[in-house]
């Protein structure tokens, strides 16, 4: 009765880490999507910053080509003048005007180099966000069209597990299932522990030798009295671990225990 009662305590932990972790999962998963889906925002933000100023600098190109031109024109128009000129004071007048001009253009050619070059810079920008946007849109597409399958697989895998979790409960008498559900919600995982040479698996600390011989009697569950998680002898369960046990007589050998437990052989508490 012990014995199984021990069994089904340490499936129903197997069970509840499950759960944990597929919980943690189904948690997860939808904020690692949003996660992408912020930084997608983000290069969104800035490439329509560099847009803004791409066209602001395409709009200064046009003008400067425009008034390039139109001052281009006048000049040629005045030199054609120039041959018609009669006095000399309209002639330099005409001179002036013409340097004048020329003179601004050469500095908007200057201003049209400055331009070109930024727009170039900003072209590049451009390039590079767009490639690490890619990325992270890989990213995200893959995640999302897996995110509901695995979402689905493991709110399924949780009925199943649930389902479990209610066969083993049954199988604990109420008062013990109290026990462990309330140590549950109060402490860190795990809740039911083994017991090897008197060391209590869940908080390393040595458990005094009358609790410890009462927990080898096997005759019914214990907590241990430093951290109250449910505590048993591994023995029990692995009898090939038998220690020499302190208490003679009483170590009948309740053996055949279906090592329902862990595989794990020879665990020499592992810290
Ligand atoms: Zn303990």
């Amino acid at each position: 009765m012990y014995q199984k009662q021990i069994e089904q305590l340490i499936v129903l932990q197997q069970v509840d880490d499950e759960i944990l972790i597929l919980r943690d999962e189904i948690e997860q998963a939808p904020k690692e999507l949003a996660g992408l889906e912020s930084q997608m925002e983000k290069f969104t933000e800035r490439r329509s910053q560099i847009d803004e100023k791409l066209d602001i600098l395409n709009e200064q190109q046009k003008r400067l080509d425009f008034e390039i031109d139109e001052d281009a024109g006048k000049i040629k128009k005045s030199k054609n003048k120039l041959m018609m000129v009669g006095n000399t004071k309209e002639y330099h007048a005409m001179m002036r005007e013409m340097d004048s001009l020329e003179k601004l253009n050469r500095m908007r050619d200057e201003e049209q180099v400055a331009v070109s070059e930024e727009l170039v810079r900003q072209d590049e920008a451009t390039a590079n966000l767009t490639e690490e946007m890619s990325g992270v849109k890989e990213q995200y597409d893959a995640l999302k069209t897996t995110l509901d399958e695995r979402l689905a697989k493991a709110k399924k895998k949780l009925e199943s597990l649930g389902r479990k979790r209610k066969k083993s409960c049954k199988a604990v008498p109420p008062p013990i299932l109290g026990r462990y559900e309330f140590i549950r919600e109060r402490m860190e995982n795990p809740v039911i522990v083994p017991v090897t040479d008197g060391v209590c698996h869940g908080c390393h600390i040595m458990i005094p030798p009358q609790n410890y011989n009462e927990l080898q009697e096997g005759q019914q569950i214990l907590s241990c009295p430093n951290c109250q998680r449910l505590i048993y002898w591994k023995a029990h369960l692995e009898p090939e671990l038998k220690e020499k046990p302190e208490k003679k007589a009483k170590a009948k050998p309740k053996a055949k225990a279906k090592a329902k437990a862990k595989p794990k052989a020879k665990a020499k508490a592992e810290k």
